[in-house]
């Protein structure tokens, strides 16, 4: 059995995506730049692609530039917008791309805490903007938690920038830039079902970014680089059925609670971030006494694939930021665990995990401290 509970890392690509790439590796390749046929007929592909993600999230395609993921989009937002040395207020739980573009950036950053749940006060933001502080960076939906923070609340009460990071949020809640009141926001196609390595930034009307990559005067100067024609087209097709995705995800939304019901009945499961505003689709827990990274390599041998609160750094296992900005010890943050479903999850899979997993985690408690 096989079974992917980790779409908040991946999603599989679907078929319309799968579909739209094949059909455009058939065809003759041009540069989008170039002004004969089959550079024209990759302009053409690469700006239909531009208008099914800007349609898919209620913006003009002018005003997308294409990046290689949401990494990339977050260093051209965050250099595009903060002088070295200028200010910066974040939510303590933002994806690490975010804080090594601030790094790079050199800029002062606040970092805001979030409560036990994974929730930021939106006051708490306010309060941390200063009078030279250029911009505000909240996500929309937390990667490691599923937790929908309040952009919104922040925007509308602030003129500094807000960069607001889509990425978890596409393609699992309905997503209209505009009304979020952000002014940048970045997306990649790899997690809601299009290919790994595209993305987009999206800038409101009005502002303007130094731009990061300087080249061949692409993407109206805002990116230098050949358009990645290939990667666009999947993207494109991806967030061209985008509401067939959110369709799915109240049935999404039953698989994740058959699974908390089911682990609520088992010795030491501490749900994190399970009582905010949350995805349909993401779990996060720990069992007591038992370390996420064991856990996941015994399920990773009987084909279901999750993942942990730690990430492999330097051959260290480091817990997760995200979980220790909860409160929680390191080595508790180690015990992390998440579940994210996607449309293709089903109850026989769900039950699957949850028979086998009793036993593994008897067998490794029972095997005393790893
Ligand atoms: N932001 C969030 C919330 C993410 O979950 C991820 C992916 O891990 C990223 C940014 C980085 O995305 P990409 O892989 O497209 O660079």
């Amino acid at each position: 059995m096989s079974v992917y509970f980790d779409h908040n890392a991946s999603s599989p690509l679907v078929s319309a995506a799968r579909q739209a790439m094949a059909a455009w590796l058939e065809g003759e390749a041009g540069n989008p730049s170039s002004v004969h046929r089959p550079g024209r007929a990759a302009r053409a592909a690469v700006e239909r692609a531009r208008r099914q993600v800007a349609d898919a999230v209620g913006v003009v395609s002018g005003e997308l530039v294409w990046t290689s993921g949401a990494t990339e989009a977050l260093h051209m937002a965050v250099l595009g917008c903060v002088p070295r040395g200028g200010h910066v207020v974040a939510s303590a739980v933002e994806h690490p791309a975010l804080f090594g573009a601030c790094q790079v950036a050199e800029a002062r950053l606040t970092r805001v805490p979030v409560d036990g749940e994974g929730q930021v006060d939106p006051e708490a933001v306010l309060a941390a903007i200063e009078p030279d502080t250029a911009l505000v960076a909240l996500m929309a939906a937390q990667n490691e938690l599923g937790g929908l923070l309040p952009v919104e609340a922040v925007a509308a009460r602030t003129r500094v920038p807000v960069l607001c990071d889509a990425v978890q949020a596409f393609g699992r809640v309905p997503l209209r830039l505009p009304a979020l009141g952000c002014r940048l926001a970045v997306l990649s196609a790899h997690k809601m079902g299009g290919p790994q390595g595209v993305g987009a930034l999206w800038i409101a009307p009005g502002l303007r970014l130094w731009p990061t990559l300087v080249g061949g005067g692409q993407e109206r100067g805002r990116r230098g680089g050949t358009e990645g024609a290939l990667a666009a087209v999947g993207f494109g097709a991806a967030a061209s059925v985008v509401s067939e995705r959110l369709a799915y995800m109240p049935r999404v939304a039953q698989l994740r609670d058959r699974l908390e019901a089911g682990l609520a009945h088992m010795a030491g499961v501490v749900f994190h971030g399970r009582s905010s505003r949350r995805l349909p689709n993401t779990c996060a827990w720990r069992f007591r006494d038992v370390p996420g990274d064991v856990l996941l390599e015994a399920l990773d041998l009987e084909g279901f694939y999750l993942s942990s609160g730690s990430a492999c750094s330097a051959g260290a296992v480091e817990p997760s930021p995200v979980l220790l900005a909860l409160g929680l010890t390191e080595e508790e943050a180690r015990q992390g665990l998440r579940a994210s479903l996607g449309p293709e999850n089903t109850e026989v899979e769900v039950d699957a995990l949850l028979a086998v997993l009793p036993r593994i985690v008897e067998r490794i408690r029972g095997s005393g401290p790893c």
